[in-house]
């Protein structure tokens, strides 16, 4: 390895050692996915607005084609994963946090995987300025793939407007389980690097850290022999310790650098902006290779799979396909989880595709949350291990009783969902999916007042308006009135004795 690794001594609070479980997965090579027969890819894949479609049922498209497109909000591009016939535009199952369909574009592969033509949309970076660099990066749907799935560019733009001192690189896999980031690394280490560099470019930063758990001595090596063959003294790589979750944003920048984020803030207000590994080579990728983000990688693990593996799959290729190379199911098998055991959602059917959120398939034998909940006994467990340091048996009992003030106050939207509290609960509490539903239910009451205030604000501007209307009205009444008065009543007197005058035709046409 030609990069030292350094070791940092920042501390973080609470967190937990938990099992790794990835030997398994980790042991062979990322295996690459066939063309499915079938892509299911969903509009939405990404926080933000829907992106619309722009293909119609019975075109034919092509691998890494624009497919849907952004409103000019927030969101981000799709792209066909390869080349078929859209056969479809409608609700699908998806693994999602909130509702179980979303709209999907359907592709019928013909297995040509036949792509569009690269040579105009490689280009050299580094004649770009900034802002065409993130425009660029813009139209690749790139999005963050650590699990955020927070448009890549227009985080990158709301970062350049801010001080900056770090680009830090999230190489922390600290979840049970996942190792796809651990796996890119090992294999793609070059991209992501190459992918560091145009992050630099991009945000106008000269130095980069690579944060990486001391468990992964490969993707250690790995990133120092590139790093070497590079000979680029901007990168350094970082040694973190292996806690869970110190691959959160903030958790991690804490770590690297000993600034802590502050409370409702983001890492840019202490100067640093955070990108995950695999968005790093997903830029690479696109920018140097023209290739948008239609693939990654996926850990496909857990005791109910016969062969756990890492697989390089297209976007849009549905669990059940990615299931069969892993051996299929055991006959254990028990609960369908997309993520992981800490912070995965399970879900009841395989025919779920994998969008660009999905870091890990996970198949258990022994289902989550089945213990029976038993009341709180305010043992402290969940404050102890809390990394935002809360108070999450405080934060259950507002949440119980529905106090949205309380749970502001105590700092709810600040819970960054990790699971460590429900873990240690002794009394089986599912405290992370209560506050993940007390979350939603407080968006939801924010969005009606928002709409309410948009419909007060309405409101107002009418009457306002009918307001104003009804004083310049006035205001003609009243100059109509001064103006009689100017002409005087002996001149009115005289304008009506003249039209008395007049023969009766010449009255009518008048009127
Ligand atoms: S889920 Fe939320 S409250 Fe529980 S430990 Fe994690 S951050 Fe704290
Ligand atoms: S760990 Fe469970 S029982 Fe203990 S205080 Fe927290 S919520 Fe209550």
């Amino acid at each position: 390895m030609s990069a030292a690794a350094t070791y940092d001594l920042g501390k973080l609070h609470g967190g937990l050692r938990l099992p790794a479980e990835k030997s398994v997965a980790t042991a062979g090579q990322i295996l690459r996915a066939p063309i499915p027969d079938q892509l299911v890819l969903p509009l939405t894949q990404h926080v933000g607005n829907p992106s619309q479609p722009i293909v119609s049922i019975g075109e034919y498209v092509l691998k890494g084609q624009l497919i849907a497109d952004t409103d000019g909000s927030l969101g981000a591009p799709v792209h066909a994963s390869s080349s078929g016939k859209i056969i479809a535009i409608e609700p699908w199952p998806v693994s999602r946090r909130y509702g179980d369909t979303a709209p999907c574009i359907i592709i019928e592969c013909d297995g040509q995987d036949q792509a569009i033509e690269t040579s105009e949309i490689i280009v050299d970076y580094t004649r770009l300025d900034p802002d065409s660099l993130l425009q660029k990066i813009l139209q690749g749907g790139i999005v963050g793939l650590g699990g955020a799935v927070f448009p890549t560019a227009q985080k990158l733009m709301q970062a350049v407007t801010a001080p900056l001192d770090y680009l830090i690189l999230n190489g922390v896999e600290c979840e049970p389980y996942i190792s796809c980031d651990d796996m890119l690394m090992r294999e793609y280490a070059h991209d992501v690097l190459c992918g560091a560099q145009i992050l630099m470019h991009a945000l106008g930063l000269p130095h980069c850290q690579v944060a990486v758990e001391s468990d992964k001595p490969q993707a250690l090596i790995a990133l120092g022999e590139a790093l070497g063959e590079m000979d680029d003294k901007r990168i350094v790589l970082k040694q973190v310790p292996t806690i869970y979750p110190s691959g959160g944003e903030d958790q991690l920048v804490q770590l690297v650098t000993n600034k802590e984020v502050p409370t409702g803030g983001l890492p840019t207000d202490v100067g640093c902006v955070v990108q995950n590994v695999a968005t790093a080579a997903a830029i690479n990728r696109w920018v140097s290779h023209g290739e948008p983000l239609i693939c990654r990688v996926t850990t496909v693990t857990g005791e109910g799979v016969v062969k756990p593996v890492n697989v390089l799959v297209r976007l849009g290729t549905t669990v059940a396909d990615i299931i069969t190379l892993a051996g299929g199911y055991t006959d254990q098998a028990n609960q369908l989880v997309i993520g992981g055991p800490m912070t995965g959602k399970s879900v009841s059917t395989d025919r779920v595709p994998l969008v660009k959120a999905t870091n890990c398939v996970l198949v258990l034998v022994d289902a989550i949350g089945e213990a029976n909940a038993k009341p709180c006994i305010r043992c402290g467990e969940c404050a102890e291990v809390c990394p935002i340091q809360l108070l999450p048996q405080q934060l259950y009992w507002f949440s119980c009783a529905d106090n949205e003030a309380k749970l502001r106050e105590f700092g709810l939207t600040d819970c960054i969902e990790c699971g460590c509290c429900d873990l240690v609960c002794p009394s089986h509490i599912a405290l992370t999916s209560d506050f993940r539903m007390a979350k939603g239910r407080m968006r939801e009451l924010a969005d009606e007042k928002a709409r309410a205030k948009r419909a007060r604000q309405r409101f107002e501007t009418r009457n306002l308006r009918v307001l104003l209307e009804q004083e310049q009205r006035d205001e003609e009444l009243a100059a109509q009135k001064e103006t009689a008065r100017e002409i005087g009543p002996e001149a009115i007197r005289a304008i009506v004795a003249r039209a008395r005058k007049k023969p009766a035709g010449d009255q009518d046409e008048d009127k």
